[in-house]
């Protein structure tokens, strides 16, 4: 039975709003998942998303996100860690996970998973990000994103959507560290997948074949996910560098020290 207390509101960090995005856009053929963590205030039933962890996928399916106990564990493990670090009580929120060209709302299989975690921790929420939708009146790629809960009807579950809000915040270096995983993440997943396939096969031609298709997917992560990555990344720092040299000559006018 999933409490009827739900959640009334959602503040989502922007840097893990940014990594979200940024992770759904990754890939265009598969759903990409991960778990959201922070606090919450229990009494006003507030949650107070700031960090997050991106996860490996084990099942490619098209559609199909699913999170193990093992990574529910390490998640857990990381806001602990962010615990003694921030000195804030974090824990893990919610989850979140990509619909690559279709409808940001939550499918029946959704709202089911979302009630399950709701029996454990009524507090829980789920984010989708939509991405790859493309406008007909434009043709420019539209991103959307829903905050949802699961609500009990009896014989099914539906989804009831809560109120989001994505609140300004500097990059903190936990978030960038998520980032830097996309690549590594995305080439595992590959790499994993290639030798499940070969495993059993002993001709030369086929196994040519496989690694060839490997190292051409391994090249498209490079050149679609790294290197726009790093790219974007310098673009950062560079104009992190030019504010920074603008406040210190602004501080000097004025004769601070
Ligand atoms: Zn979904």
């Amino acid at each position: 039975m999933v409490s009827e207390n739900y959640l009334k509101k959602v503040n989502l960090s922007a840097d893990v709003y940014s990594v979200c995005i940024q992770h759904a856009l990754t890939t265009e053929k598969q759903e990409i998942m991960g778990l959201l963590i922070g606090e919450v205030n229990e009494e006003e039933r507030v949650s107070n998303i700031s960090a997050c962890v991106i996860l490996h996928r084990s099942d490619k399916q098209p559609d199909r996100v699913e999170i193990s106990p093992e990574q529910l564990c390490t998640a857990s493990m990381h806001a602990d860690q962010l615990t003694k670090k921030l000195c804030k009580p974090m824990r893990v929120l919610g989850w979140y996970h990509s619909h690559p060209h279709i409808t940001v709302w939550p499918s029946h299989v959704d709202i089911r998973t979302q009630a399950m975690y709701q029996t454990m921790d009524p507090m829980f929420v789920g984010l989708i990000f939509s991405v790859f939708q493309s406008d007909t009146n434009n043709s420019k790629n539209q991103i959307q994103v829903t905050c949802f809960q699961a609500h009990d009807k009896g014989s099914d579950f539906e989804r009831k959507e809560i109120d989001l809000s994505i609140i300004p915040s500097p990059f903190q270096k936990y978030n960038l560290e998520e980032i830097a995983k996309f690549s590594k993440i995305l080439s595992q997943e590959e790499v994993e997948c290639g030798d499940s396939k070969v495993n059993d096969i002993h001709d030369e031609l086929c196994t040519l074949h496989n690694d060839a298709f490997k190292t051409l997917t391994l090249v498209h992560i490079v050149s679609k996910v790294t290197r726009p990555l790093c790219e974007s990344l310098e673009e950062r720092k560079q104009i992190i560098y030019l504010l920074t040299k603008e406040l210190e000559h602004i501080k000097l006018e004025l004769g601070g020290d």
